[in-house]
């Protein structure tokens, strides 16, 4: 990505739990929720998470990001770390949101940037 003042190459801003952008030339900078960047991220990623399946909201969490019924959601979450979505960065964020809502824990590779 490019600033949008002076067209630098942004570098990656963390600090204080706050993810964004920087420009290392004119200081401009933006924290990752205010990113329009993350709509022109092509990047598919790949989600896998574990949870226990003997735990209702861990089925439903898991059903919902997959689309699929609680048996076979069951069965997604005896195997540790199985790929339940595989998608663009907008839609990570969302199914990031439902497995962490319920504590169900999760990873996104390649390595997810937008927060
Ligand atoms: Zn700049």
């Amino acid at each position: 990505m490019l600033c949008e003042r002076c067209g630098e190459g942004l570098e990656i801003l963390s600090e204080n739990g706050t993810q964004g952008l920087r420009c290392p030339e004119c200081g401009w900078s933006v924290v990752t929720k205010n990113i329009s960047g993350i709509k022109v991220d092509e990047t598919k990623y790949e989600v896998r998470c574990g949870g226990d399946y003997k735990n209702k909201d861990h089925i439903k969490a898991v059903s919902e990001v997959m689309g699929c019924n609680f048996i076979m959601s069951r069965e997604i979450l005896k195997k540790d770390l199985s790929l339940v979505f595989v998608g663009q960065a907008v839609d990570v964020l969302r199914v990031k949101g439902v497995l962490v809502s319920v504590g169900v824990y999760f990873a996104v590779s390649p390595q997810f940037k937008w927060g």
